[in-house]
């Protein structure tokens, strides 16, 4: 039987297709060279594969070098792999020499399923109908060909604001992993190689995410009987007291390949049918796995390599110093410096600030997106380039022009303000465009608009606010506020 080589993000159980199958593992150090690494990312990923590596005693083989090919240069027999999760890495392994490449492992629906569906359609490829298509062609949450309840999405039931007067939702915390003397190597090791002049951005922290399979699934138990029903409602809404709010925090645990992804589903699915979760959080969660994490990954084979060289707003300023470097201390305007600081101290905050904070601030600015990708990749537990691509170039930055969306996602104070309790302590007033209280979000709205105008494609949903924009008669003097204060912090 070949040796399987199982990369960091391929560590679960369901990546062997024998249970004594023998197996490779490589570290890489040169990959944390390449790019400064979130401190708690480069530590979650190497304590992963040094975890898989003692679980699996004898029956790995475990290689440190500075590259893969290197390592690889030291195994003499026949080695096979699953198809990588990057093109780097893809092209990597169909280069080398006695490396068999086997289709992808830890995604739902298959490149050719999604190929087959996604070539039937005309025109822009879209998550409702792409999350319609795998609920009924994996059988998840239908009678039949219909939705149980109904409907395909009850989203607008997922939308709420936060409790009124509630500084944390109510809901028992996410289980925390206990490091051991592996995370303790790992962190001796992170020391070191920072001293000898690897650079790490963010603070180091204790290990807040799953490294193993066994820690995984006791934090998707945990979620699904104690914080799933609460999950639903409150999954849009930000707290400044409230980083994890009711989200499963397995992200980092799915892209690392600990979980599958099918059995998370069918447990979200299995905890509404047996009465312990309400539809629209079991449907919620669902939609985040089998729906948008599929589709993302999907849409990165699909439309190949230049969509992330995407730029059609022409966005061209660089991504700045203080945001790159995590500096949340120099920010006043409260909710970029919370989400700023949760992304310093965590290496994690929840889809929201990521899409209507952090994406919408880059947007709004003008920020290169092919930077943004690279920086949300390195800067987050659980980024990688096939989910940041679409998370930034399709979604959060338009850079596409609405592929995989319908208009950009780009919004004023007034969205922060309904979805959080941020804006009330804030030195700015969400209410205001202009002048020293203007709120960095509002301005940089319709700042954003009256730049871009004539590149958005005018659809029905964009074209109320471009009548709106097209009615203000202080525009100019916004435009030219914001550019100058378009690189600073705010
Ligand atoms: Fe953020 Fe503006 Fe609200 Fe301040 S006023 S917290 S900058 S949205």
């Amino acid at each position: 039987m070949p040796r399987r080589w199982l990369f960091a993000d391929q560590l679960g159980p369901h990546f062997l297709d024998d249970r004594h199958q023998p197996v490779l593992l490589i570290e890489s150090k040169a990959v944390f060279r390449r790019r400064a690494y979130h401190r708690q990312k480069a530590h979650l990923v190497l304590s992963a594969l040094r975890h898989r590596a003692a679980e699996l005693g004898d029956q790995a083989r475990y290689l440190r070098a500075e590259t893969y090919a290197e390592a690889l240069r030291e195994v003499r027999e026949p080695v096979e792999v699953h198809h990588p999760t990057s093109r780097r890495a893809l092209a990597l392994v169909r280069r080398l020499d006695g490396v068999t490449v086997l289709p992808p492992k830890g995604f739902i629906t298959s490149l050719e399923d999604f190929a087959d569906w996604a070539d039937d359609r005309r025109g822009a490829l879209r998550l409702d109908a792409f999350y319609r298509f795998a609920r009924q062609r994996h059988g998840v949450l239908v009678e039949g060909e219909e939705p149980v309840g109904g409907r395909w999405s009850l989203d607008t039931e997922n939308r709420q604001p936060p409790p009124k007067g509630t500084a944390r939702l109510a809901v028992p915390a996410p289980p925390m992993p206990r490091e051991d003397d592996i995370d303790a190597e790992v962190r001796a090791d992170l020391d070191r190689w920072e001293r000898e002049g690897i650079r790490f951005v963010g603070r180091d922290g204790p290990r807040r995410f799953p490294a193993t399979t066994k820690e995984a699934r006791a934090r998707l138990r945990h979620f699904l009987t104690h914080r799933l029903p609460e999950f639903g409602p409150y999954e849009d809404a930000m707290l400044a007291g409230d980083p994890w709010m009711a989200h499963s925090m397995l992200s980092a645990a799915f892209n690392l390949g600990l979980l599958d992804p099918m059995a998370a589903v069918r447990g979200a699915e299995q905890a509404y049918r047996s009465g312990r979760a309400p539809l629209a959080s079991a449907e919620g969660f669902v939609r985040q796995i089998l729906g948008w994490r599929d589709f993302v990954w999907n849409l990165y084979w699909y439309f190949g390599p230049s969509w992330r060289q995407n730029n059609e707003l022409a966005a061209r300023r660089r991504v700045p110093d203080w945001f790159r470097d995590l500096d949340a201390d120099a920010v006043t305007a409260r909710c970029l410096a919370d989400v700023l600081a949760g992304v310093r101290d965590h290496g994690w905050v929840h889809h929201i600030p990521r899409l209507m904070v952090l994406g919408n601030y880059a947007l709004q600015r003008g920020w290169r997106p092919a930077e943004l990708v690279d920086w949300f990749h390195h800067s987050f537990v659980d980024g990688y380039d096939w989910v940041m691509t679409a998370n930034v170039i399709g979604m959060s930055q338009y850079a596409d022009l609405g592929r995989m969306t319908t208009k950009p996602y780009v919004s004023g104070g007034a969205y922060v303000n309904r979805m959080s309790d941020y804006c009330g302590d804030c030195r700015y007033d969400p209410k205001q465009r202009l002048g020293e209280d203007a709120c960095p979000f509002t301005a940089g709205y319709w700042a954003f608009l009256a730049r871009n105008r004539h590149r958005i494609p005018r659809n029905a949903r964009m074209a109320r606010t471009l009548a709106q924009l097209d009615r203000l008669t202080d525009v100019d003097a916004v435009v030219a506020q914001e550019e100058h204060r378009a690189t600073g912090p705010p």
